[in-house]
C-alpha cells in the first residue's frame, strides 16, 4: 500500500504525511529531504546551481541513504547524518535550483521506488503520483494560496525567535513553485487520479481526516 502526497513547498505535506503514517504504521518517506541533501553536497563542493554539466557528473559520487531512527528518517550523505542541516532557505532554493537535472532526478526516483517496494509507505514530493509511484493506491495533491502558506512559514520563523519579512517569504514561495511547474522533466503537477485539497483553510486535523476517508 503506498500513499503519494504531491503540491506546492508549505502546503502542509510533511505534517500530514507524518500523521498519516503514525496512524497507519506505515514508513514516512521525505524525498524533499533527499533533494536537498543533494543540494548540499553542490554546496560544499561550491558547484555552481546553473553547471548543469557538473551537477551531472558529480551527483554519482554523492551516496544518499535514507534510515529511520525512532521511526524519524534520518538522511546520510556519504555516510555522515545530515538531517539537521536540511531545512535552511539556501539548501532549498538550491534543492529546487538542482532538481530540474535529470540526472539527479534518475538516481533518486531510484532510491525513492526501492524504499516503497519494500514497505507501506506515505512518501511526499513533486512528482511521487506521477513519477515516482505512479501506481499508489491514494493519491493525494495538497495546496494552499501561497498568502497562506507564508504566513505559516512566517509564524514557523517567529516561533524561532527570528524577524522575517513577510513579502520576501511569500515571493520566495513563488518563484520556487514556478521552477517547480515549469521544468522540464517531472513538473510539480496534479497527477489525473490525485484528489485535490486546498488547506488553505482547514485545520491539520480536517486534513488528516479528508485524507483518511480516502484510504481503502
Ligand atoms: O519539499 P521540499 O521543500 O523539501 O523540497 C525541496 C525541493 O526539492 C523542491 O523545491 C523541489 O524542487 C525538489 N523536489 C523535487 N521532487 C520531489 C521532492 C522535492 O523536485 N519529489
Amino acid at each position: 500500500m503506498n500513499i503519494a502526497i504531491d503540491g506546492p513547498a508549505g502546503a502542509g505535506k510533511s505534517t500530514i504525511a507524518k500523521r498519516i503514517a503514525k496512524k497507519l504504521g506505515y514508513i514516512y518517506v521525505d524525498t524533499g529531504a533527499m533533494y536537498r541533501a543533494m543540494a548540499l553536497y553542490f554546496i560544499r563542493l561550491g558547484v555552481s546551481a546553473d553547471d548543469s554539466v557538473s551537477i551531472s557528473s558529480k551527483c554519482n559520487d554523492a551516496d544518499i541513504t535514507i534510515e529511520y531512527r525512532d521511526g524519524e528518517q534520518v538522511v546520510l550523505l556519504n555516510g555522515e547524518d545530515v538531517t539537521g542541516m536540511l531545512r535552511t532557505e539556501e539548501v532549498g532554493n538550491m534543492a529546487s535550483a538542482t532538481s530540474v537535472n535529470g540526472d539527479v532526478r534518475k538516481k533518486l526516483v531510484e532510491l525513492q521506488q526501492k524504499l516503497a517496494a519494500t514497505a507501506d509507505v506515505v512518501m511526499d514530493g513533486r512528482d511521487i503520483g506521477t513519477v515516482v509511484l505512479p501506481n499508489a493506491e491514494v493519491k493525494i495533491y495538497l495546496t494552499a494560496s501561497s498568502k497562506v502558506r507564508a504566513k505559516r512559514r512566517y509564524d514557523e520563523l517567529v516561533a524561532k525567535g527570528e524577524t522575517p519579512d513577510i513579502d520576501k517569504i511569500e515571493a520566495d514561495i513563488i518563484e520556487r513553485d514556478e521552477r517547480d511547474m515549469n521544468r522540464e522533466i517531472s513538473p510539480l503537477k496534479q497527477a489525473d487520479d490525485a484528489t485535490l485539497i486546498d488547506s488553505s483553510y482547514m485545520s491539520i486535523e480536517e486534513v488528516v481526516d479528508a485524507v483518511t476517508e480516502l484510504i481503502p
